[in-house]
């Protein structure tokens, strides 16, 4: 067979070859998966754990866009030898990615042990490398796992060290995060808690629950938001806060988003027509450019005004995919849908964002309002977002008033409306229709 190096190639060679990274000569993807395959067998009589870890070399794109892309191989050629130098006889590293390495420690009995090791590899990554005439600086982040009884294979080790590396890459640079026990603990019930949630979206078994928002001065009710409310048979009350991202994950959102809304728009058809319904988003139905449609025909179908919905999406939701919400938002508008900046003032806030999009409305998140009474910043800080709304002539609406003292305070500093414990806990349908014929007596326009 013709090579690269234009010579004839035998049987062994090519084997060879095919195990082999052609860049840095370290083995590569193949053989990783072929030496933990092989101590898997070795260690089937003796149950001795060992550690498996994928390192990926953090910010590696922008040195190669910056020395180009000879110095960037360059670069990973000097990781290699590193890497290859810091292995002791029983120790295995290959090149499994493009900046991505896998190491194999056959003697690493722990969990610290892996620790300790993963971190002498970064330090060693972390001394700078000679570019040319230049020196170019890099981190890493490396993610282990340990094999620790013989039901484990090597698909189930590297996909929990790819876990645990995601985790690691998401707390920041350089970190080392090993895949611990209760990590897969973790992972077995949010698995059970998605398939719980599964079968209760498709038996319509997640319920909408609404919190009244009122006029700040007048105490009025001027409309709800819904918040969505399960209780499983088996796995007792969730929260939201814990199912929400479990169905944003895992791909349920949009059909336990639109089991909801119908839920919660056929509920707010009996409500005084003044009411407005506000319903949150999630982030992944902002990419989602079937949402704005799947939002239509819902309210086409239970005959709801358009005009009367709000929506309430928070500045993560446009940040992945800031032209795909913007789409969304103004085919929204465009029917008449009013738009909230849900939770405004935590995560990565941006006032240029205000500037970019068009809300309708903001919710000063309840972290300011929960400190407003002690707290000097926390009162500037609410101050200027009301100054700001007023000049962009948006409403405003604080949430999670607990306290009379808090809402005069707001009233005070010329917020408009507010939302919380103080006038009225989420509760379901029934329950609200209760509390609107308490709010509105006399008035005829509530349901009988
Ligand atoms: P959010 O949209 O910011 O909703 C407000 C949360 O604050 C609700 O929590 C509400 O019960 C709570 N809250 C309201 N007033 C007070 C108060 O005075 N004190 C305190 N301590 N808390 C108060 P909940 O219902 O647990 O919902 C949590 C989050 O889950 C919501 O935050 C929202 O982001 C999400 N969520 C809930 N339902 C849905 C839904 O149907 N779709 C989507 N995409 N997200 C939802
Ligand atoms: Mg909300
Ligand atoms: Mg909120």
């Amino acid at each position: 067979m013709q090579t690269l190096f234009g010579a004839s190639q035998t049987a062994k060679e090519g084997a060879d070859l095919a195990f082999t990274d052609p860049l840095t000569g370290l083995g590569n993807q193949r053989r990783f998966f072929d030496k933990v395959d092989r101590l898997i067998a070795d260690r089937a009589d003796d149950p001795a754990p060992f550690a498996v870890g994928i390192i990926d070399l953090d910010g590696f794109k922008p040195i190669n866009d910056l020395f180009g892309h000879e110095a960037g191989d360059d670069i990973l050629i000097q990781v290699a030898l590193r890497l290859r130098a810091a292995m002791d006889s029983h120790s295995a590293v290959t090149r499994v990615g493009a900046d991505e390495f896998a190491f194999l420690y056959p003697m690493v009995f722990s969990e610290e042990a892996a620790t300790e090791k993963s971190k002498m590899l970064i330090e060693i990554l972390s001394a700078p490398y000679d570019v040319g005439e230049r020196t170019a600086r890099l981190s890493a982040s490396v993610g282990c796992s340990l094999f620790y009884s013989g039901d484990e294979t090597t698909e189930v080790l590297v996909r929990k060290a790819e876990s645990a590396l995601y985790q690691a890459k998401r707390s920041g640079r350089g970190r080392v995060v090993v895949y611990t026990r209760e990590m897969e603990e973790a992972a077995k019930r949010m698995t059970r808690i998605e398939q719980a949630l599964r079968r209760a979206v498709s038996a319509g078994e997640v319920e909408p629950h609404f919190q009244p928002i009122v006029d700040l001065k007048t105490r009025r009710t001027i409309g709800f938001e819904t918040l969505a409310r399960w209780t499983d048979r088996d796995l007792g009350f969730v929260s939201p806060v814990v199912f929400i991202p479990i169905a944003e994950e895992r791909g349920i959102i949009g059909q336990l988003s639109q089991l909801v809304l119908r839920k919660a728009t056929e509920a707010a058809r009996a409500w005084p027509d003044d009411l407005f319904l506000s319903f949150n988003l999630s982030p992944s139905q902002l990419v989602d450019q079937n949402t704005g449609q799947h939002i239509l025909n819902i309210l086409h179908r239970t005959g709801f005004d358009p005009g009367r919905l709000e929506i309430e999406i928070t500045e993560t939701g446009l940040m992945s995919d800031p032209a795909s919400a913007e789409k969304i938002v103004a085919d929204l508008r465009r029917v008449g849908i009013r738009v909230s900046l849900d939770d405004f003032g935590t995560g990565q806030s941006s006032l240029g964002r205000l500037r970019e999009f068009q809300f309708d409305k903001l919710k000063i998140d309840r972290a300011f309002v929960a400190s407003i009474l002690d707290d000097r910043p926390s009162e500037h800080i609410i101050r200027a977002i009301l100054a700001m709304c007023e000049g962009l002539g948006m409403d405003v609406v604080a949430e999670g008033i607990e306290q009379e003292a808090q809402a005069d305070k707001l009233v005070q500093f010329g917020c408009g409306g507010g939302q919380g414990y103080l006038f009225g806990k989420p509760a379901n349908a029934d329950a609200t229709l209760g509390y609107l014929r308490d709010a509105f007596r006399g008035a005829s326009h509530v349901a009988a």
